[in-house]
């Protein structure tokens, strides 16, 4: 024992775990009621467990064996022989990338993320670990996290902030060379505010988060980072101060020297301003040049073709935080100011962290091949005289990390198939050709035991949300075990559409209750704590699901997370995704459902756009767009209801074999995981940064900044 649980607190010391499902169940044998109440974080359940409990199960469950296994297994990962980083990015080695984001979804242990944008920052860093990319993630640890979402009697959005302890997250300080913990500092309007530098492991990537609970902060400025997208636009520019300026100030801090600035959306935008502002107080560059130098060194990512998705900082609130940055880089203020503007010259007009990032980096991209189209568009304006398709707006589709987001059982699946080291090609489309090998009943029956897990939880979390609210238990239990189950969890905003179905209700009644062929529709999803209309749309979703006709067979899950999201992608057999074209950037969700044996049915817009062949998933719609939004979605919901009718339902189940096997509905699968498990993954999607933006930015870069 003296022995097993310090090589236990070992293990959780890295957040490799958290995409390793056979590390996380020897924390989950341990007692299962208390992995799940400290939100499935194995370092929070040995704080916990008893000694006598931990004693007792360590000999039931074989632990330390399992244990010694996975440290092995753990230490082989951090000191690997060979990568794909280190023949394709050898030479970033010394001078990494740093990747900002304004949230990090790792693990739900660790609430720094609010949804898709997050989440996709957590998969890119698991991604560039397995691949042994070169580099650094730079965020800010919101010592309060995000909010949960509890529904209350109305069924209206409640926002609770649940506490959760940072001392409980394998989260350290970092130390300078005699030992002292590194704080950074940043100019906000007339005073300093400081922030601690912590870390935390991601396998073989840092992940350095900035903490302002120092003791040199005001209560105020403690406040300052305690939650992620909180507060007022003042709030706003000083958490993006923090995170840009603090983040680059960090890593000079702790001696890394980075050759590329990596900003995931326009939040991280002021971290080029520093770095720019560095070059000329330490190198003696000229101002104008080292804007150059640092923009070709950089890289900016965005992700919303929605114009109220870009943050607009009023003039007379932004100026006097630039002063000092631009005193830095001197520069006239008015000239600093006119980088954030889409005029330069209109003085007084609001100042886009965007249009800086686009203006200060040389290499810009959206996230699928339809949002690069849409944002070159949507930027035109930033390039006079340039054509449309000349806006140096390129595109890099986003996918997702495979390890986190798969099945166990679909992973044994796939190993025995496809071959053990098969995660070690995910991007190559021979190892997932291999599908056509595994039998029909095989994927069918690997399929029905992640649906029975997953409608299990379902019922648990549903009856659990009920017996809260007061209301009666619902009797026979929902959700047929048999019937076709279709699943929607995303944002609750209006351009998602959550209520698309509910436009015909009388057509919806004959499509979930038909007597042979029934469906059960699963609804879960959030709204940002200040939109009032997204938390109307969960409301009247909600309240639809009350009627007689609907609740035995819709449901809605509260609070969509990383830990909901990973039980429905699982399980479900379909996937809907039905927002007006063209405003869905990407997506992610419907290809963590592909990789599981799930179909997706989805308009033509983000990643489905490039993805759909006509017979790997479902497409509504042509992909027309109608100039009056109404008769669109008039459309759409007609569409969407034919091939539900028409298409889904009968695949689903017609073709029955004597064993009850859908034939053509597996073969679906099989075309699905076949033609897109090796595109739409995180792995493709680091490569493709390395081998087009990373490379070439840095070798911009590395010419022309002094080594290390
Ligand atoms: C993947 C994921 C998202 C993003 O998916 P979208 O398809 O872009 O909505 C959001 N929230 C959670 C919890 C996820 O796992």
């Amino acid at each position: 024992m003296e022995k097993l649980i310090p090589k236990m607190q070992k293990l959780t010391q890295n957040l490799w775990w958290s995409w390793k499902p056979e590390v996380r169940t020897i924390f989950r044998d341990l007692d299962l009621d208390l992995y799940h109440k400290a939100h499935q974080n194995p370092m929070s359940v040995l704080k916990q467990i008893s000694t006598e409990q931990l004693e007792q199960r360590a000999a039931d469950v074989d632990v330390p064996a399992r244990v010694d296994r996975a440290l092995r297994q753990l230490q082989e990962y951090l000191t690997p022989t060979t990568t794909w980083g280190l023949t394709h990015a050898g030479a970033m080695r010394s001078r990494p990338i740093a990747y900002f984001c304004m949230e990090f979804g790792v693990h739900e242990s660790l609430p720094i993320y609010s949804g898709g944008l997050g989440i996709l920052a957590g998969d890119h860093l698991k991604s560039a670990s397995d691949l042994g990319i070169p580099l650094v993630g730079v965020g800010l640890l919101y010592h309060e996290g995000y909010t949960n979402q509890v529904l209350d009697a109305n069924l209206w959005q409640q926002d609770v902030v649940e506490p959760y302890d940072s001392a409980d997250l394998p989260i350290t300080q970092t130390v300078d060379r005699h030992g002292e913990p590194i704080q950074v500092s940043v100019e906000m309007a007339g005073r300093l505010v400081h922030a601690a530098v912590l870390e935390v492991q991601v396998g073989r990537i840092r992940l350095i988060l900035l903490d302002t609970r120092v003791k040199k902060n005001s209560p105020k400025d403690v406040a300052l980072a305690a939650r992620l997208y909180g507060g007022d636009q003042r709030m706003r520019i000083e958490q993006e101060l923090l995170l840009g300026v603090g983040g680059a100030r960090a890593l000079r801090a702790l001696g890394i020297h980075a050759s590329v600035f990596h900003l995931n959306e326009g939040h991280s935008a002021f971290a080029l301003l520093e770095r720019a502002r560095y070059r000329i107080q330490m190198d003696g560059l000229a101002p104008h040049q080292a804007l150059q130098e640092v923009a070709s060194a950089s890289v900016f990512t965005t992700h919303t073709p929605v114009d109220a998705g870009h943050d607009r900082f009023p003039a007379d609130l932004i100026t006097e935080y630039l002063r000092p940055l631009a005193e830095g880089l001197k520069l006239p203020l008015d000239e600093v100011l006119g980088l954030g503007r889409v005029n330069p010259h209109d003085h007084g007009s609001p100042f886009l962290p965007t249009v800086l990032a686009l203006k200060l980096t040389r290499r810009a991209n959206g996230v699928s091949a339809l949002h690069g189209v849409v944002s070159r568009k949507m930027w035109n304006h930033l390039y006079p005289g340039t054509r449309e398709e000349a806006v140096p707006i390129g595109h890099v589709t986003n996918g997702v990390h495979l390890p986190t987001w798969l099945a166990t059982e679909m992973n044994h699946l796939y190993e025995s198939h496809l071959g053990v080291g098969y995660q070690n090609s995910l991007t190559r489309p021979d190892t997932w050709s291999k599908i056509d090998n595994i039998s029909y009943a095989e994927i069918w029956e690997t399929k029905q035991v992640l649906k029975a897990r997953t409608l299990r939880f379902i019922r648990k979390r549903h009856a659990d949300t009920r017996a809260r609210l007061g209301l009666p238990e619902i009797e026979p239990a929902p959700l047929d075990s048999d019937a076709l189950t279709i699943g929607f969890a995303r944002r609750f905003v209006p351009y998602k559409r959550p209520d698309l179905l509910f436009t015909d209700l009388d057509r919806l009644d004959r499509l979930v209750n038909h007597p042979e062929r029934p469906v059960n529709l699963v609804f879960s999803g959030r709204a940002h704590p200040a939109d009032n209309t997204g938390k109307g749309l969960i409301q009247r979703v909600g309240k639809l699901l009350e009627d007689p006709r609907f609740r035995h067979r819709i449901l809605f899950i509260e609070n969509y997370n990383i830990h909901v999201g990973r039980m429905l992608y699982q399980g479900i057999d379909a996937w809907l995704n039905n927002p007006q074209r063209p405003l869905e950037a990407c997506g992610t969700s419907g290809m963590k459902v592909v990789l599981n044996g799930g179909l997706h049915i989805s308009v033509r817009d983000g990643w489905w756009a490039e993805a759909y062949d006509g017979e790997n998933g479902f497409a509504i719609g042509t992909g027309e767009i109608h100039a009056d939004q109404a008769i669109q979605d008039q459309r759409d919901a007609d569409d969407l209801f034919r091939l539900l009718e028409d298409e889904v339902v009968p695949l689903y189940y017609e073709n029955r074999n004597h064993t009850g096997i859908p034939w053509c509905w597996v073969k679906r699968i099989k075309n699905s995981i076949r033609t897109l498990a090796w595109r739409f993954n995180a792995d493709r999607m680091v490569k493709d940064y390395v081998e087009h933006l990373y490379l070439p930015a840095a070798i911009g870069s590395s010419c022309q900044m002094p080594p290390p």
